[in-house]
C-alpha cells in the first residue's frame, strides 16, 4: 500500500506533455553481460553499441596525478587515491582487463561514432584539496581529447559540483547526494538533480521545479522493471540503471 501511494505521488507530479520517455544510462557501463566487467573498457563499448544516452563511470585521483577508473575507494586491497599509478597500474578486473585510467575511455570516446554520452562522476576523496585536483585533471584530459560534448559530470560532493561549474561555464554538472532543492542547484549554476529514487519519492514537486528551471532530473540506481516504469511515468529524463536494455524497452 505504502508503495502504491509512493508511485501515485510520483506520477502525480509527472511532466506529461511532448515527454517522450526517460533516457537511460548504464551505471558503470553496460556491464551486466558476457565478457564484460563494471567500469571496464568493453563495459563502455558495449553501452555504446547499444546507444542509450550515457554510460557511466567513476574517477579517483592517485598521488600522482592520474585518474583511476573504478567505483570503490579500495581496490584488492588497493586505495586509490592514497596509492601511486605505478601501484595502480596492474589491477586486474574480473574479465581480465587491467583497470583503466580517464584517458583510455576518453580515446575510445573520441573515436566512436555512437551518441552515448560518458557520464563522469568524480568521486569523493579525503580531503578538498584532492577533490579539487581530481576536477582539475579531468577537465584537462576531457579538453585533451576534445570531447568536451560527449561528457557530462557528476558527483555527491558539492565542492567537486562547485568546482566543476567554477572553472568550466560549459560543463553540465549534475548533483548526486540528494540534499539540496533544484532552485539552490540552479543558483550555483549545476545543471541537473540526480538523487536516488527514494529522494524523487519523498519529494516528488522536485521534478516539476527543476523542470521549471530548466533542469534535468536523473533518478539512480533503478533496476527493476516496476521501478523503471514508475519514474519513467513520473517524467524524469534520465534513468541510471544496471539493467540498460530492459530500461529502453520499457522507456521507448
Ligand atoms: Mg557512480
Amino acid at each position: 500500500m505504502k508503495k502504491l501511494f509512493c508511485t501515485l505521488a510520483l506520477a502525480a507530479f509527472a511532466t506529461v506533455s511532448m515527454f517522450a520517455g526517460s533516457k537511460v544510462i548504464a551505471h558503470r557501463g553496460y556491464w551486466a553481460t558476457a565478457g564484460s566487467a563494471q567500469n571496464s573498457r568493453t563495459s563502455l563499448r558495449k553501452a555504446l553499441d547499444l546507444n542509450v544516452y550515457g554510460s557511466e563511470i567513476d574517477v579517483w585521483i592517485t598521488t600522482d596525478g592520474k585518474l583511476m577508473v573504478n567505483h570503490d575507494a579500495d581496490f584488492n586491497g588497493v586505495t586509490l587515491q592514497n596509492a601511486s599509478y605505478d601501484e595502480c597500474k596492474n589491477l586486474t578486473l574480473k574479465n581480465g582487463e587491467k583497470m583503466p585510467q580517464l584517458k583510455d575511455l576518453l580515446k575510445v570516446m573520441k573515436k566512436t561514432k555512437s551518441k552515448t554520452k560518458l557520464i563522469i562522476e568524480i568521486k569523493t576523496h579525503s580531503t578538498l584539496e584532492a577533490n579539487q585536483r581530481a576536477v582539475r585533471a579531468t577537465l584537462k584530459a576531457v579538453k585533451k581529447y576534445g570531447v568536451e560534448n560527449k561528457v557530462e559530470y557528476i558527483a555527491f560532493s558539492h565542492d567537486v559540483c562547485l568546482e566543476l561549474v567554477r572553472l568550466d561555464k560549459q560543463a553540465k554538472v549534475a548533483y548526486l547526494l540528494g540534499d539540496k532543492t533544484p532552485a539552490q542547484l540552479h543558483q550555483e549554476g549545476i545543471a541537473g538533480i540526480d538523487y536516488h529514487i527514494d529522494v524523487l519519492r519523498k519529494h516528488p514537486e522536485w521534478i516539476k521545479q527543476a523542470h521549471d528551471l530548466g533542469m534535468t532530473v536523473n533518478a539512480w540506481t533503478v533496476s527493476d522493471k516496476a521501478g523503471i516504469e514508475e519514474v519513467n511515468k513520473a517524467g524524469v529524463d534520465y534513468i541510471t540503471t544496471n539493467e540498460p536494455v530492459l530500461a529502453m524497452k520499457l522507456t521507448r
